[in-house]
C-alpha cells in the first residue's frame, strides 16, 4: 500500500488519477495537485473513490516540499510540464521522495529537449537512496520498453530502430493539439534529428516524409521524421545501435495551419513587446487553442504507435514490429479523455506501480529501457494498452 502525489491536472493528469484510483491495492492514498486547484477538484469528482486535492506552484521548491511533508507520499508523479522537472526533482530530494515523469526537461527560453540536465541528478539521487524514473509515458516510455523487450527476447544486438507514432483519429476542430499546445508546437517545429553511426544528423523541420501503412486495416498516413527524446537515451543505453529515428503522422490540415502560424510569427518562443507588455506569441496562441482535455468527447478513430526494431540473432538479421492500437472513444468512455492523454497516463501509472511494488527498484536516475521490460509489458496488457508483435519489415 502506497501514497502518491500527482502534480499536474491537465489531460494526462486526469488519466493518471483515474488509473491510480482503479488500483487501490497499490495506490492507497492519492493527492492530485496543480496550479489551479479547481481542475484537480473537477477530476476528483469523476473518480470512483475519494482522493485529496491541493494547490501547488511546482516551480516553487519550498511550496512543493511543504506539500510533500504534509501529504507524505512514497512517490511524486510529475505530469505538469517539462519546465517543472528540475524543480520537482529538487523538491523530491529535499523531502526524501521518489520521482517519475513523462517528458524530459525543456528550458523555457530555448526549445531543446535533452536529458543532460536530468542525468546530472544521478549522483544526488543515488546518494540519497532515491529513485527517479524518466519518461514513463508512451513515447518516451512504452516505445523504450518495446525496444528493450525485443532485445531481451528476440535479438543478440539491436542495429536500427524506427519509432512510428500515428494518430488516425480526428477531433473535428480546424486546428488543435492533442497535448499541451505549447510543448507540442515547440517539439514539432524543432529541427529533425536522428542518430546514425555514433553521431547525430539534422534535417529541416518536417522535411523528410514517408508513407506508412498501419496494421489491422487502419489505412495509410504520411509520417515525418522528427527529433524525439527517447532517441538520446536509447543511443546511450543500447550498445551497438547503428541508427535510431522517430516518425510522427500529421494531417495536411495540421501542417498547413502550422506553416501559416509559423510564417506570421505566432510560434515564436521569445517575448515581443505588445502595448508595453512582453508577450510570448506561442503562449498567447496556447490561450486561443482548444484545451487538449476538451477534445475527449470530440475525438474519434484510433492511434497506432509502435517500434520496428532490426538486429542480429545467431548471426542472422531479424526485424520485429511491436505496436499498440488505442481507440479514442473507448478511452473517453473509460476515463473521460482522448487516446493521446490515455496512452501517456496509463504508462505513468504502470511505472509508478512497478516502483511502488518493488518490481522496478534502484537508486539513481533511470530511463525506461534500463529496467526489466517484462513486468511492464504484462501490465500494459492488463491496464488498457494491449500490444502485438509481428516479424518482418513494415517500414523502410
Ligand atoms: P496540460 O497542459 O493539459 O496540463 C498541464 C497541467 O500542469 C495543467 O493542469 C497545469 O496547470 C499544470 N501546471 C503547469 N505549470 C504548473 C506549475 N508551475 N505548477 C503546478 N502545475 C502546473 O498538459 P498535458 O496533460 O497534455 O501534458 C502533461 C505532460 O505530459 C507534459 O509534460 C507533456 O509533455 C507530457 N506528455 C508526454 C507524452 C509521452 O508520451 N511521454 C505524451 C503527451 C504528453 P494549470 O491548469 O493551472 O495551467
Amino acid at each position: 500500500m502506497a501514497r502518491v502525489l500527482i502534480v499536474g491536472a491537465g489531460g494526462v493528469g486526469g488519466v493518471v488519477a483515474h488509473k491510480c484510483a482503479q488500483v487501490p491495492e497499490v495506490f492507497d492514498g492519492i493527492c492530485l495537485a496543480s496550479r489551479t486547484k479547481a481542475r484537480c477538484d473537477a477530476i476528483a469528482a469523476q473518480l470512483p473513490r475519494p482522493i485529496e486535492t491541493a494547490q501547488v506552484n511546482a516551480d516553487n521548491v519550498p511550496e512543493t516540499v511543504a506539500l510533500l511533508r504534509r501529504f507524505r507520499p512514497d512517490l511524486l508523479i510529475n505530469v505538469a510540464l517539462p519546465y517543472q522537472d528540475l524543480h520537482l526533482m529538487d523538491a523530491c530530494l529535499e523531502a526524501g521522495v521518489d520521482y517519475l515523469d513523462t517528458a524530459n526537461y525543456d528550458p523555457p527560453d530555448v526549445a531543446k529537449f535533452e536529458y543532460r540536465w536530468q542525468w546530472a541528478y544521478q549522483e544526488r539521487f543515488r546518494a540519497a537512496g532515491r529513485m527517479a524514473l524518466l519518461g514513463s509515458g508512451f513515447d518516451p516510455g512504452v516505445t523504450s520498453v518495446f525496444c528493450a523487450y525485443i532485445l531481451k527476447h528476440y535479438l543478440d544486438r539491436v542495429e536500427t530502430i524506427d519509432i512510428i507514432d500515428c494518430n488516425a483519429g480526428s477531433h473535428g476542430q480546424p486546428f488543435a493539439t492533442n497535448f499541451n499546445p505549447e510543448i507540442n508546437i515547440r517539439e514539432v517545429t524543432a529541427r529533425g534529428r536522428y542518430y546514425e553511426d555514433g553521431g547525430w544528423r539534422e534535417t529541416d523541420p518536417l522535411s523528410v516524409r514517408r508513407r506508412f501503412r498501419m496494421p489491422e486495416g487502419l489505412g495509410s498516413l504520411n509520417v515525418y521524421l522528427m527529433y524525439h527524446e527517447e532517441l538520446e537515451s536509447l543511443a546511450r543505453h543500447l550498445p551497438g545501435l547503428k541508427r535510431a529515428r522517430f516518425w510522427m503522422s500529421f494531417s495536411d490540415n495540421y501542417l498547413k495551419h502550422l506553416e501559416v502560424l509559423g510564417n506570421v510569427g505566432m510560434t515564436r518562443i521569445d517575448p515581443v513587446i505588445y502595448q508595453g507588455h512582453p508577450v510570448v506569441p506561442l503562449q498567447f496562441l496556447k490561450a486561443l487553442l482548444p484545451d487538449p482535455a476538451s477534445l475527449g468527447p470530440l475525438t474519434k478513430g484510433k492511434t497506432c504507435i509502435g517500434c520496428q526494431v532490426r538486429g542480429r540473432k545467431d548471426g542472422r538479421t531479424r526485424v520485429y514490429y511491436v505496436y499498440n492500437i488505442c481507440d479514442h472513444e473507448e478511452c473517453y468512455r473509460e476515463v473521460r479523455s482522448q487516446a493521446i492523454s490515455y496512452t501517456t497516463g496509463v504508462p505513468a501509472m504502470i511505472g509508478a506501480k512497478l516502483m511502488l511494488t518493488g518490481q522496478w527498484r534502484g537508486c539513481g536516475v533511470f530511463n525506461m529501457e534500463q529496467l526489466d521490460p517484462d513486468p511492464f509489458m504484462d501490465a500494459l496488457n492488463r491496464h488498457g494498452l494491449p500490444w502485438k508483435l509481428t516479424e518482418g519489415a513494415v517500414f523502410r
